[in-house]
């Protein structure tokens, strides 16, 4: 067998982006020789055994680290603190420590403290996902072609956050190295503001009256449509990004609500050119996605 890149990787959480790597690392090879899952329950690890994409289950987190040279958190990261510290005594020596947590700084703040000496600590994020969630939501090619944004510490072995990096090139994906705080701040605005946004427009929707609320369902147009494939993402993921992005999250809230007000200022006072031009600048924004291909 060609040379993998570690003897054995341990994933926590096997939903959709752990049970993807799980997929992902299996299919393309090179990457583990041995996999172990664990997840907080039975039901995800009974699954995982039946889809075949683990070596071996564990429910304890901390024998599921033991002689593993790469864990990867792949829980909400409100799990993260309690998780790191069950985990920290039992990580062997020159590990890797790393994870897909969607906000960054929280998991500086919750998980650095508790890395012991002579593990590395290599954060990461994959910007990758669907509305889906679970172990039978995850699939190989999630990654393909997708960014995975590393945030190390400042003073992280640089060794280390370049095995991190190879391990998301071999999964697909092509690689980034990101501050902490900066991280925070684009993914506000690229990712935890719209699905705010979908979350409170689905509810505003709900709490229509009887009548209207039907008809929003059967007359839904795309728009909205597009809003309720977002909004139907796992509440526990999401709750933990919001409350864990804050400060970024609350400041693009607030300069989008200003925007908003001033879309509002123009159709009330029937200024054309100015809604002309914002959603001029909408089209503009979505054509140079789909020009650099991720649309
Ligand atoms: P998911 O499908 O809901 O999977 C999360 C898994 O973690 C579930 O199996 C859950 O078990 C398990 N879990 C929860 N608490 C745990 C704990 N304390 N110990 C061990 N396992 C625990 O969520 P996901 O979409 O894969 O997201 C996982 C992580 O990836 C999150 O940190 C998220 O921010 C990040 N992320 C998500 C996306 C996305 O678009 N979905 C993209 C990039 C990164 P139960 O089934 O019992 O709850």
């Amino acid at each position: 067998m060609a040379e993998t890149l570690f003897r054995r990787l341990t994933i926590i959480g096997l939903g959709l982006i752990g049970s993807s790597i799980a997929r992902a690392a299996q299919a393309r090879g090179g990457i583990a020789a041995e996999i172990v899952a664990s997840d907080r329950s039975q039901a995800v690890l009974d699954r995982v055994v039946a889809l075949g994409i683990a070596d071996r289950v564990e429910l304890d987190p901390a024998r599921a680290v033991q002689g593993a040279d790469l864990v990867i958190l792949c829980a909400p990261v409100g799990a993260f603190a309690s998780l790191a510290e069950a985990i920290a005594p039992h990580l062997a020596p020159g590990a890797i420590l790393s994870d897909v947590g969607s906000t960054k700084q929280s998991v500086l703040r919750d998980v650095g403290p508790l890395v012991p000496d002579g593990v590395h600590f290599v954060p990461a994020h994959p910007l990758a996902g669907t509305e889906f969630s679970g172990p039978d939501a995850g699939f190989a090619t999630l990654f393909e072609g997708r960014w995975a944004l590393i945030t190390p510490p400042p003073g992280t072995d640089s060794a280390a956050v370049e095995t991190v990096a190879e391990l998301w090139r071999r999964l697909g994906s092509m690689v980034s190295i990101m501050e902490p705080a900066h991280h925070d701040r684009v993914l506000a605005i690229v990712s935890h503001l719209p699905h705010l946004l979908a979350f409170t427009i689905c509810g505003t929707a709900d709490d229509l009256a009887d009548e209207t609320r039907q008809q929003v369902l059967q007359f839904a147009a795309s728009g909205f449509r597009d809003f309720t494939r977002i909004a139907a993402s796992d509440p526990e993921m999401w709750r933990d990004v919001f409350l864990n992005n804050r400060e970024a999250l609350l400041e693009m809230l607030a300069r989008f609500t200003e925007d908003a007000q001033a879309m509002a200022r123009a159709v009330r006072w029937g200024d054309a050119g100015y809604i002309e031009d914002k959603i001029e600048r909408g089209r503009k924004i979505r054509k140079s996605l789909i020009e650099i291909r991720q649309a």
